[in-house]
């Protein structure tokens, strides 16, 4: 395909692409970043509970541990009740239910994924979001309904935190272990402890020496700064802030940081791509006009136009579905141009329904071969980008900041991000971006931060740099899992992930893992959690009818899937290889485990895989005794 009648040089943008991407690869991967143990474990402590708690250790039997009290272990606690299985007790480190949304309270806070298809259960709750984007304080005010309605809270144990789960194969039981010297025996183990629960640093050169005040977003010090996560943060009246990182939780607080901090200093390394929000009230009667079963439907169908699958009309009509129904042209009705046909493969790609969609309308359109539409697809993403990087160029005065703040790589190589104050907080006399340009900074001082030769004096350092992602398993979660012949899961999973549909791993009988890897990867996270729920109480019902106790893969069952898994991966190895290195792409050692990844035919197929699997009774795969 020639590259013609563009605004823009595409060779040059490939060009600069390539450039931006190469200089911030680095050989040390995701090891640039350190672990918040030892003199950094006050990273992780809980500021938010308002009184320790205090109680002795329990000595307790139960049907079910569910590990995390987050958005997974409530669904799970939810759907168990609904068939009848009380006997369960969830486990969670921090002083409410919550997860990602009990930590992550940083001024701004909120979810770009409308709250009518994130907040799960809304159908039973009858809960009316406020907004069609909801924020975090009304997400922790809705975990709340929930553990209510389902009254978790009765069994729960709160500020509690898993130190390790043994199986015991003479009981048939998994021992599990806490920090309060808690010894809970289980019939199963639910491990719901979020993908993006363990906040990491990065590893900069005298990080320790720093004299001031410093947290991690997702552990927000408003004694220190003031205010709420409405914002006001009258603490920070006479503060010298520095934010490092730009990612979509950096979005989020700065304009609050920027409109309360004597000055502002923004750390960038790469600049997220951010589109416009455009936020709205809920018209309470639109809500009550829905018919039974709605939230299912308007979460599949954002789900499906965000797989590149056909749907008759767009429900939720946003920044995400705008980006692939108009680009990708997947509705029904219209007839796709180039272009829309070779966005909507590109996203294909991304999103796992790969190239069986895009040939499909390839195929319609008689593009010439595969290298045209490749081509195509990287035309349109060029497109897509030069009008965002275009936002910042109208939003921002100053012309070199704002070419700083404009994100040179596809737009799905991170998280797109939309928002509406983000771009003009750069426009204020007390906030300064410090672009690194992929460099990252290079120093911390006792008294603040330098980059290039320049210090930086600050009071107060916020890391806004993330969460762990490819770090071993039980890292993340903060515990061992041991199996039979006490093999840990670390051990299981050395050279790379092994599951069965994601969720059972042989070696670990009864024990159910929750979260994407080897599962469902959906940008409504809260539908694959529901989905995983359904799934482990149709499982935990029909080993009861069956008489089981002992529910464990088989070996052939889980080889097959990880073969599945390795070779979906394969078809976005490419994509993701040209990519600027960030979590998305295992900071851009891509593939160097294929197997590390989610089902690459997307979530509608998934789940639908899924159903087919529960539409009898056999459990196939799964060894029952
Ligand atoms: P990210 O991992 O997305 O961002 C971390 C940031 O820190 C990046 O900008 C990174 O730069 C930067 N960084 C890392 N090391 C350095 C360094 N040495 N010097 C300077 N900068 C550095 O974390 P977030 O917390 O922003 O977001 C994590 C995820 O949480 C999101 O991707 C999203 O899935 C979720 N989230 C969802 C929201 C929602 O609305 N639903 C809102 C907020 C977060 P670089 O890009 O160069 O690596």
């Amino acid at each position: 395909m020639k590259a013609t009648n563009f605004d823009f040089d595409p060779d040059a943008l490939g060009r600069k692409y390539q450039e931006e991407r190469d200089k911030r690869v680095r050989v040390d991967g995701n090891d640039q970043y350190q672990e918040v143990t030892g003199e950094f474990a006050y990273f992780v402590e809980d500021p938010y509970i308002a009184k320790e708690l205090q109680r002795d250790a329990i000595r307790e039997e139960v049907e079910v541990v569910i590990i995390g009290g987050g958005f997974g272990g409530m669904l799970a606690a939810a759907r168990l009740r609904e068939v009848g299985i009380d006997d369960f007790k969830i486990i969670e480190k921090g002083g409410d239910f919550g997860g990602t949304w009990y930590w992550n309270r940083y001024p701004g806070a909120s979810c770009d994924i409308e709250s009518y298809v994130y907040f799960p259960l809304l159908e039973k709750t009858g809960f009316v979001p406020k907004q069609k984007y909801t924020n975090a304080s009304e997400t922790l005010e809705y975990c709340d309904v929930i553990a209510k309605q389902y009254k978790l809270h009765d069994s729960a144990l709160l500020q509690t935190e898993v130190t390790a789960t043994d199986w015991d194969e003479t009981l048939g039981r998994w021992i599990v272990s806490t920090n309060r010297q808690d010894t809970i025996k289980a019939r199963y183990v639910v491990h719901s402890n979020g993908p993006l629960n363990r906040p990491k640093l990065p590893a900069i050169k005298g990080i320790s020496d720093f004299k001031g005040h410093t947290f991690h977003t997702s552990r927000w010090d408003y004694d220190y700064t003031g205010g709420n996560a409405f914002g006001g943060l009258v603490g920070l009246k006479n503060k010298r802030v520095a934010v490092i990182g730009t990612g979509a939780t950096a979005v989020q607080c700065v304009p609050h940081l920027g409109a309360s901090a004597e000055h502002l200093y923004v750390f960038q390394r790469t600049p997220s791509s951010i589109d416009e929000r455009n936020n709205t009230p809920t018209d309470p009667n639109w809500m009550k006009t829905q018919t039974e079963g709605w939230q299912n439907e308007r979460r599949r169908n954002f789900e499906s136009i965000m797989s590149g699958a056909p749907v008759k009309e767009d429900l939720v009509s946003d920044g995400w579905t705008d980006a692939f129904r108009l680009l990708f042209g997947n509705l029904k009705d219209k007839a796709p141009s180039k272009l829309r046909v070779a966005m909507w493969a590109l996203t294909s790609v991304v999103s796992g329904e790969r190239y069986k969609v895009g040939f499909r309308q390839y195929l319609t359109n008689k593009v010439t071969d595969f290298m045209d539409l490749a081509r195509s697809m990287e035309l349109a993403d060029y497109e897509k980008m030069e009008g965002v990087r275009a936002r910042a160029d109208r939003l921002v005065n100053d012309e070199k900041t704002a070419e700083a703040l404009k994100p040179y790589y596809r737009q799905f190589c991170k998280r797109p991000c939309f928002h509406d104050e983000y771009l003009p907080t750069f426009n204020l006399s007390n906030v300064t971006l410090v672009n690194t340009d992929g460099k990252g900074v290079d120093q911390i001082t006792s008294e603040g931060i330098v980059f290039e030769g320049k210090e930086y004096k600050v009071d107060c350092i916020i890391f806004a740099t993330g969460f762990e992602v490819g770090t071993d398993y039980s890292r993340r979660a903060g515990y061992q899992v041991n199996g039979v012949k006490g093999k840990s899961i670390s051990e299981k999973w050395a050279d790379g992930l092994s599951t069965f549909h994601g969720m059972h791993t042989r070696g670990f009988p009864n024990a159910f893992f929750f979260g994407p890897a080897q599962s469902a990867f959906t940008a409504t996270y809260t539908y694959s959690l529901d989905e995983q729920s359904v799934h482990l109480a149709h499982i935990l019902t029909v080993a009861a009818k069956k008489g089981a106790n002992r529910i464990e893969a088989s070996d052939a069952a889980e080889k097959k899937w990880v073969q599945t898994i390795i070779q979906k991966a394969r078809l976005t190895a490419d994509f993701q290889q040209k990519c600027t290195p960030g979590y998305y792409n295992n900071e851009g050692k891509v593939n160097a485990k294929p197997q590390n990844n989610t089902y690459g035919g997307g979530p509608i197929e998934f789940f639908a895989l899924m159903k087919k699997w529960r539409s009898n009774d056999n459990l196939k795969g799964l060894e029952l005794r």
